[in-house]
This record gives C-alpha cells, sequence and structure tokens, in this order.
C-alpha cells in the first residue's frame, strides 16, 4: 500500500471503462436498482465482517453496530450509504473498484459482446454492481477502512469516466460509507420517500438493520424459516432476486422443512434463465448454507453436487456448528449429509413438478437439460433417479414430443433385453438409416439421443430399471427372430463364401462379416465390437489430438443375405471381381457413414466415381 500522501490518480482497465460508458449514457428506466446493489454490497460487508470475527482476532475493531445506515441530504442532494462491514485495503480498492473482478458484471460484459445488442437492453437483466451508482452519480467517494488494522484510512474518488483517485481520509470507521454527489437528473434519490420506497421493494430481505436518516426501515426476517402457507408468492420472488441477486424471475420455488434426520430449512429456486447458456463459463455454486439465520458460507462449493449449481437459495439448518469455518465445512460429514438429503428431495420435487404440469417441464428441460445429463454422468448415487428426469424422442413419439425411462420400460414387450438407444444428429438421421428397422419389426421401442454428450450419459447410466441400455449398433444386441421377413435368402452356403470372400477383400477394416437378422431392407450394417469408440467418443478423441492420425474403427459388418445387392454380388464375386471389389469397399463405407464412423470421406467418394465409371460404361 501507499504510504505518500499525496492523492494518487490510476485508471480504470479498459473493460471498466467500457462498461462504465454504457452505465452513464444508458437511457435504462430502472436507474433505482443501484440502490439494491449498493445495499446489498453493504450487506454482504456485515456478512464478512461477522464472519471475520469467528475465524480473526486481530480485528480493526470500533465497536460500531452490524448495521447499514443511509441519509439523504436534498440540500446538498447527495445520498449515503454506509456500513460498518469489511471495508477495503489499498489494494483491495483498485482491485475492486477499479477491475471487472466480479461475475455479475463479468457477465454483463460478457453477454454485451456475444449478443450484438446495446447495452442498455441488457443491463436490466445483469446486475453492474458498484459501478450502477454511476447512474446517478456525477461523482462517488468511498470512505472505507478495512478489518485489517493496518488497513489505513482511505477515500476513493472517481467521476466514472476519467480513472479515479485513492487518497488518505483520517478519522475513518471501519467498512465503507459510499457518498454519491446526484447528477441533475437525479436529485430525487436525495429525497427520502424516495428512498425509502425503493428500500421497501428491494431490501426486505437484507439480514441486518436498514436505519434510513436514522429510522429504522427493514424487519430482519428469514423467509426460509417461515411456514410455507406464510409466505406469498411476490415474497418468495422477491427473495429470489435479492439472494440470487437476479433479475428474472423463479422458475421453480422448492420450500422444504424437515425435523429428520437433520433439522432443515430450504427454499430453493431454479431461475428462469439459464445464464451458462450465454456461453460465459461455468456458473458458481449459488445455495448458501446458513445454520439459525447466521450466513456460514454463501456459496459452498461441496454442499450440493457440482451439477446443481444453477440453483439459488438457502439450506438452513441448526445441527451445524456455527463456528464452523469455510475450511471444515468442505470436509464436513454433516454438510455432506445436508446436502444430500436436499438432493434428494429436490429430485422428487422435481419428478413430481414434471408429472403434474408437463409443459412447465418441457420448458425448463429444453434450458436446462445439460446440467441433468451432467448428473447422470457424474453423480453416482443418485444417477437412475436423476435418468428419469430425462426426456427424449423415441421411435414410438410424433417428431418433437418426448416420452422418459419410465414410459418406455413399461411400454417394453415380452422378451425385450434391453433398452435401446441410437445416438446420431437428427429423428431424420435415425430413421433414414439402417438400425432401426429391425426394432421397429419386431415392435421395439428405440430411442432417439441427438447430442454428443448423450453418449456419455448413456454408458455412465448403463442400466434404468436393472435393463441394460443398449445402443442399436452394438454387437452385443440380441435379437429374436423377425416376424416373417420378406424375399428369399441367399442359400446357406453361398451366404457363407460371400462372408469369408467379403472378409478377405475388406481384410484390416472389418474384425468380422456375417450374416444376421438385424435387417429388413438395408443390405448391410455396421456393427461396434465391445470395446471400439462410439462415434462421439471418436469426435471426442479427435477433437482432442488433432494431428494424430486416429486408427479406423475395426466393425462386424452384418450382411442382410435377403438383399437383392447382396444376391448380386454374390454372383459378381467370380464374374467381375474388379466391381465386386469396389462394391464390398463402398458397401462397408455407406455402413460406416450410416453409423457415423467414417473420419475422411474422400476415399469414399473417390470409389464411388470409380463405380459409377463402371456402371456407365455398362449402361
Ligand atoms: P459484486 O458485489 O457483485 O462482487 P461489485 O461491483 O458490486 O460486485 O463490487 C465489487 C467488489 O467490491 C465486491 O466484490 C467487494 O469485494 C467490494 N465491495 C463493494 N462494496 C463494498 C462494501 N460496501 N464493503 C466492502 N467491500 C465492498
Amino acid at each position: 500500500m501507499s504510504n505518500t500522501t499525496a492523492p494518487e490518480h490510476k485508471e480504470f482497465q479498459a473493460e471498466v471503462k467500457q462498461l462504465l460508458d454504457i452505465v452513464i449514457h444508458s437511457l435504462y428506466t430502472d436507474r433505482e436498482i443501484f440502490v439494491r446493489e449498493l445495499v446489498s454490497n453493504a450487506a454482504d460487508a456485515l456478512e464478512k465482517l461477522r464472519h471475520t470475527q469467528l475465524t480473526e482476532r486481530n480485528i480493526f475493531d470500533d465497536k460500531q453496530p452490524l448495521e447499514i445506515n443511509i441519509t439523504t441530504d436534498d440540500t446538498a442532494k447527495t445520498l449515503t450509504i454506509a456500513d460498518y462491514g469489511i471495508g477495503m485495503t489499498h489494494d483491495e480498492l483498485v482491485e475492486n473498484l477499479g477491475t471487472i473482478a466480479h461475475s455479475g458484471s463479468k457477465a454483463f460484459m460478457q453477454a454485451l459482446k456475444s449478443s450484438g445488442k446495446d447495452g442498455t437492453q441488457l443491463i436490466g437483466q445483469f446486475g453492474v454492481g458498484f459501478y450502477s451508482a454511476f447512474m446517478v452519480a456525477h461523482e462517488v467517494k468511498v470512505y472505507t477502512h478495512s478489518w485489517r488494522p493496518e488497513g489505513g484510512h482511505l477515500c476513493w474518488t472517481s467521476d466514472g469516466a476519467t480513472g479515479y483517485t485513492i487518497e488518505e481520509a483520517e478519522g475513518q470507521s471501519r467498512g465503507c460509507r459510499i457518498v454519491m454527489h446526484l447528477k441533475e437528473d437525479a436529485h430525487d434519490f436525495a429525497n427520502a420517500a424516495t428512498i425509502k420506497r425503493i428500500l421497501a421493494k428491494y431490501s426486505n430481505f437484507v439480514g441486518f438493520p436498514i436505519n434510513l436518516n436514522g429510522e429504522r426501515v427493514n424487519n430482519v426476517e428469514a423467509v426460509w424459516l417461515k411456514n410455507k402457507s406464510e409466505v406469498t408468492e411476490e415474497q418468495y420472488k422477491e427473495f429470489y432476486r435479492f439472494q440470487a441477486n437476479a433479475f428474472d424471475d423463479p422458475r421453480y420455488t422448492f420450500h422444504f422443512n424437515a425435523d429428520a434426520p437433520l433439522v432443515i430449512n430450504s427454499l430453493l429456486f431454479v431461475p428462469t434463465q439459464n445464464m451458462e447458456m450465454y456461453g460465459m463459463g461455468q456458473m458458481e455454486a449459488g445455495v448458501s448454507l446458513y445454520c439459525k439465520k447466521v450466513l456460514i458460507d454463501d456459496k459452498p462449493k461441496k454442499l450440493l453436487p457440482e451439477w446443481l449449481r444453477f440453483l439459488r437459495g438457502v439450506i438452513d439448518s441448526e445441527d451445524l456448528p456455527l463456528n464452523i469455518s469455510r475450511e471444515t465445512m468442505q470436509d464436513s460429514a454433516l454438510v455432506r449429509k445436508l446436502g444430500e438429503v436436499v438432493e434428494k428431495r429436490f429430485l422428487k420435487f422435481l419428478d413430481k413438478e414434471a408429472t403434474d404440469n408437463a409443459e412447465k417441464y418441457a420448458e425448463f428441460y429444453g434450458s436446462f437439460a445439460r446440467f441433468l445429463k451432467e448428473g447422470v454422468a457424474t453423480d453416482f448415487d443418485n444417477r437412475e433417479a436423476i435418468a428419469k428426469l430425462l426426456r427424449f424422442e423415441s421411435s414410438m413419439t410424433e417428431p418433437g414430443k418426448t416420452t422418459n425411462f419410465t414410459e418406455y420400460v413399461s411400454r417394453m414387450k415380452d422378451g425385450q433385453k434391453a433398452i435401446y438407444y441410437q445416438i446420431a444428429p437428427s429423428r431424420a438421421a435415425i430413421e433414414n438409416g439402417p438400425y432401426v428397422e429391425a426394432f421397429k419389426a419386431r415392435g421395439y421401442e428405440v430411442i432417439y439421443l441427438y447430442e454428443q454428450i448423450d453418449d456419455y450419459v448413456v454408458n455412465a447410466l448403463r442400466e434404468f430399471d436393472k435393463k441394460s441400455l443398449q445402443s442399436v449398433s452394438s454387437d452385443k444386441v440380441e435379437l429374436d427372430d423377425a416376424p416373417a421377413a420378406e424375399g428369399e435368402a441367399l442359400a446357406e452356403d453361398a451366404a457363407t463364401k460371400l462372408c469369408d470372400w467379403l472378409k478377405d477383400k475388406l481384410g484390416k477394416r472389418v474384425e468380422n462379416v456375417r450374416t444376421g437378422k438385424r435387417l429388413v431392407s438395408s443390405p448391410a450394417i455396421a456393427l461396434l465390437p465391445e470395446g471400439e469408440l462410439t462415434p462421439q467418443m471418436r469426435q471426442m478423441m479427435r477433437a482432442l489430438k488433432k494431428d494424430d492420425e486416429m486408427s479406423a474403427p475395426e466393425v462386424i459388418l452384418e450382411i442382410n443375405t435377403r438383399s437383392g445387392l447382396i444376391k448380386n454380388l454374390a454372383n459378381l464375386t467370380d464374374k467381375n471381381a474388379d466391381v465386386a471389389s469396389l462394391i464390398a469397399e463402398q458397401l462397408l463405407d455407406n455402413s460406416l457413414l450410416s453409423a457415423g464412423l467414417i473420419d475422411d470421406p474422400q476415399p469414399v467418394v473417390a470409389r464411388s466415381m470409380k463405380l459409377l465409371e463402371a456402371l456407365a460404361e455398362k449402361a
């Protein structure tokens, strides 16, 4: 920290300048949200202080109460928001108020970059935190002393445009006192009645007393400890926005209290918006841990599994020791147990919602399916319960309509040995491909999966309701005889001969060539032996090691001896071995294409040209 008494002038980071430019020039109508942002910062600073008091001995303590004091001065046209929280040191001032350090404004800048919209439209959806003060003030002063005794008495000043200065200012209390010199068009915010109205709207849930010009304006209450019947929808919504620092409405609200095995009072929210869809990286965990209304950790990482990071809200348990530190909390068996109980109840809640209001659930699913899939792939203990929540199309649904594993199992036929699925980019790709026909012919349902990560999901899940999941292209699939297939098949010895010939011609490209019961009208399919990489895995591997050649897959080629093409090919092997060889290679490639297993299409195209040549010659 600097010891000079001369004011030190610093420039804002470029991104902050850009943000401030938007903030200052935006015609955003809800300017009053800056009150909420600053009060929420003050409350955070008090929470942090309360926590620091439990873990640190040496605290700059001027015996001030943990409260927020707001004062308006209608003559000087200023608004002051002061807290006795943790305050900031010189370096923290530089880091926190001179760069884009926090998630809210980072998210805003990222959305701005990726959306191409102008900032005014976006500013309502994101909190820009401290910087929002510049929507109403032409000058902001932050007087502060850190909780650290060596922190110094400081004053940070800025007009929000040219940068800021930091200078010494003797006699500061611990915490921050933010003085806003209001712009001409914002003088109304120096009016006590205006601020009172805004506080009533945004700051009901602040866990510390707020005084406006010396008068108490809020009553500190913990909604999650109340009885469900005592809380209105509007209060839930307000609390969500307050706790999550969000601007949308909660999509689902799950308020649950239990006495056994642990005393739990929790209030969880699923947001409307999935912030990860804006391409701004992983969200942080957002369910805070409390013990009897005292915040223990606002973003505990190990309370709930990572895939539930989209949840917001509060879990409060009086079984926790109050002085549990954040570090020991991470390893506490009690905390894990707490998380497990809440997760199980939440999964039940979602399942019920999905049944009771399928349409609403479908909307949720549209935005949040990624998390559920991640859950199945990573949350070992709960994967079946999460899998129950998955939705997908199948050979028995209309396009665009979905079904689920439970329904699938209830429709399974006698003798059906497994749950079948195919992963391909679209319904059309699956239905025009050669795989599903064998299953359809037997009345078996096939689940259609369209995303690359579905491969992880099914591989992690392995089974549902004790029935194994099998890919339609797996060599392991066992099917009974197809009901009366049409057309005459090749004689058995001719078929064996053809298989041997094909094996010889295709050499290392196949593990085996055989006749099979799967095919109805397609001439051949490629099956994946166990242990071979799936097309999705191959894609991932290719993305990872770009330069390395991947070895070609070794598949099992299953041929349909009723197919005209196969029968003609059997004849052609003796008559015109050259053309027969070309056909054999192309047959395999076409099967690999349908399976999504062709890495390089060029040789396929070149050969098909040769085949066309042969065809043209004959015609
Ligand atoms: P956010 O609160 O979302 O992190 P802000 O832009 O509002 O972002 O604030 C940036 C940082 O400045 C905060 O993370 C905090 O470290 C610090 N800060 C803001 N207000 C205060 C305050 N009243 N007391 C202590 N630190 C504060």
